[in-house]
């Protein structure tokens, strides 16, 4: 039986914190672990991110072979990298 309430974990924290949506979950991680990197590599388990969905799609693509991947984090307010 397939649970009908989704429940997010973020990919980074051992602990599996559940976050009461995508929002949330985003929040946490633009705050707590992606500060100026807002495209994280979910297949790596957010222990690669680039600064832009190109990037990010361009290393899945080559890296895992996947190409149509699906940019599930994006912060528009993290516009601001490095410097
Ligand atoms: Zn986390
Ligand atoms: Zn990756």
């Amino acid at each position: 039986m397939e649970t009908s309430q989704q429940q997010l974990h973020c990919p980074m924290c051992m602990e599996r914190v559940p976050f009461m949506g995508e929002a949330a979950l985003r929040s946490h991680l633009a705050l707590v672990h992606y500060h100026c990197l807002p495209y994280p590599c979910t297949l790596c388990l957010g222990a690669v991110r680039f600064p832009s969905e190109s990037d990010l799609c361009h290393h899945v693509e080559c890296q895992h072979g996947v190409l149509e991947y699906r940019v599930g984090f994006q912060f528009t307010n993290a516009a601001m990298i490095g410097s």
